[in-house]
């Protein structure tokens, strides 16, 4: 089912989880014994990223240099159709303009279309400093508002090509949106402005990147519904648990971390962190549920033992 219509059709706000494919090498188990844990809280999607190789370059006597593949991970789509298929659950595979071809990105859409996945997610995905040489047939999306009109286009019956068997995808399209603004916009009118280009573009929802102030999330809906954003935004959450987090996801994501939470950790013992996460993730949720938020959304990477801690009592709220 398309993520706007689990919206429209769930009595309660409903919660969905973001997990990330783990490193080459492990084994898929550890991915669904993370889903299966959280299937008594009854997940509506489970989205899952996608990741460009991490490459490490090194400079040749000659002057040249060499990439090296450092770590990979495995294909965000078979994950997908794993999940899907094995618990029944929506998954939403996430798909970047950087580091695929449009050609790329049309077969990994017929191929999302025929297991029988209805959501995307269309991203740019950071840039890794990487372009692997283009063959002079091949194009690229540069910016999501590229890659969602592909979808659209797709979800017509236009492909890259005309084909005998262009059967119209019908793909529900997600968006990323930043209520402390994306670090490459100038500002924030800006940044909406670039978000209600994919909004117009056809993209049916957004999903924002992490903040630990409810505020930027109340103010970013009205910039955007101020501009004329009618779809859907659904708040991202991030639970904190180690000191270490406090340096490296400002760093990482461009977003703040509010004084008393960051006094609070840092006062606090190691094995104390996860609780002071929790807690303030729970009153976050709280807050925004009761501010009529249309659904929350949990970034918990590989582990969904903090994340029951916080949504069992949501439950019971709701
Ligand atoms: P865009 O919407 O393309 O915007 C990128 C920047 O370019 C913005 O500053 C925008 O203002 C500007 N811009 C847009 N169009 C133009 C234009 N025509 N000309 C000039 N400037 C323009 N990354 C991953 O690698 N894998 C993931 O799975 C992943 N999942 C994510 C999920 C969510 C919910 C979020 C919020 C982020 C995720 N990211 C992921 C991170 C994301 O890829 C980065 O934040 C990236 O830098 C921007 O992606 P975007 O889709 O928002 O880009």
């Amino acid at each position: 089912m398309k993520v706007t219509e689990l919206l429209a059709r769930s009595a309660s706000p409903p919660i969905s989880y973001e997990i990330i494919p783990p490193l080459r090498g492990s084994s898929v188990q550890q991915v669904f014994d993370t889903v299966e844990q959280l299937l008594p809280f009854e997940p509506p999607f489970i989205d899952v990223t996608s990741h460009a190789a991490e490459a490490y370059y090194e400079e040749l006597p000659d002057g040249t240099v060499r990439r090296y593949s450092k770590r990979k991970r495995p294909g965000t789509i078979g994950l997908c159709a794993a999940i899907q298929h094995r618990f029944r659950v929506e998954a939403i595979p996430h798909l970047l303009c950087n580091g695929f071809t449009r050609e790329e990105t049309e077969d990994a859409l017929i191929e999302l279309h025929y297991l029988g996945i209805r959501n995307v997610m269309a991203l740019r995905g950071d840039d890794n400093g990487y372009r692997k040489p283009d063959r002079l047939d091949r194009t690229r999306n540069l910016y999501a508002t590229e890659l969602v009109s592909q979808i659209v286009a797709m979800n017509r019956g236009c492909y890259l090509e005309e084909l005998a068997n262009a059967v119209p995808t019908d793909f529900c399209v997600g968006v990323a949106g930043y209520p402390e603004k994306h670090f490459e916009a100038p500002n924030q009118v800006r940044d909406v402005a670039g978000l209600k280009r994919k909004v117009e573009a056809g993209a049916d929802y957004i999903v924002t990147q992490m903040f630990f102030d409810n505020r930027h999330y109340f103010d970013f809906v009205d910039r955007c519904r101020e501009a004329g954003i009618t779809v859907p935004i659904i708040p991202g959450l991030k639970i904190l648990s180690s000191n270490k987090q406090l340096r490296t996801i400002p760093r990482s994501f461009h977003v703040e971390i509010p004084e008393e939470l960051a006094a609070e950790i840092e006062a606090a013992k190691p094995e104390q962190v996860a609780e002071i996460g929790v807690e303030w993730a729970v009153r976050q949720s709280e807050q925004l549920l009761s501010a009529g938020a249309p659904s929350l959304h949990f970034y918990i990477m590989a582990c969904s033992s903090l994340v029951t801690r916080v949504v069992r009592p949501l439950r019971v709220m709701a």
